[in-house]
C-alpha cells in the first residue's frame, strides 16, 4: 500500500478552494484581486479515516504532520512502536 497523503487546502469564506496562485502577503491578506480571503483550512488523509478542518492552519499542519507520521510508525513495524508506547507508560 502507498504511504497515505493528506494535502492542505485553503478554502474561501463560500467553501471554493484558494489555489496556490493567490497569494497572500504575510499578514494574510490577500494579493490577488478575485481572491476573498483564506477562511478555513482543511485536510483529508487519503487513508479515509482522518480529516480536520479549523480556522488555524498552523494546528492543522502541525495535527496532518502527527496523523502522517502515525502511519509511518505503523508501517515500518508494529512491534516496536508499541514497545516504545509500553516504556513510556513505564517511567
Ligand atoms: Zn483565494
Ligand atoms: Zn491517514
Amino acid at each position: 500500500m502507498p504511504r497515505p497523503r493528506a494535502a492542505l487546502v485553503t478554502l474561501h469564506q463560500d467553501g471554493t478552494e484558494c489555489p496556490e496562485s493567490h497569494k497572500h502577503t504575510r499578514s494574510g491578506k490577500p494579493l490577488h484581486p478575485e481572491c476573498p480571503g483564506r477562511y478555513r483550512f482543511e485536510s483529508t488523509c487519503d487513508c479515509g479515516a482522518w480529516e480536520l478542518s479549523g480556522r488555524t492552519k498552523g494546528y492543522i499542519d502541525a495535527e496532518r504532520k502527527r496523523h502522517l507520521a502515525s502511519h509511518r510508525e505503523a508501517q515500518t513495524d508494529s512491534g516496536p512502536a508499541v514497545l516504545r508506547e509500553l516504556l513510556r507508560f513505564a517511567d
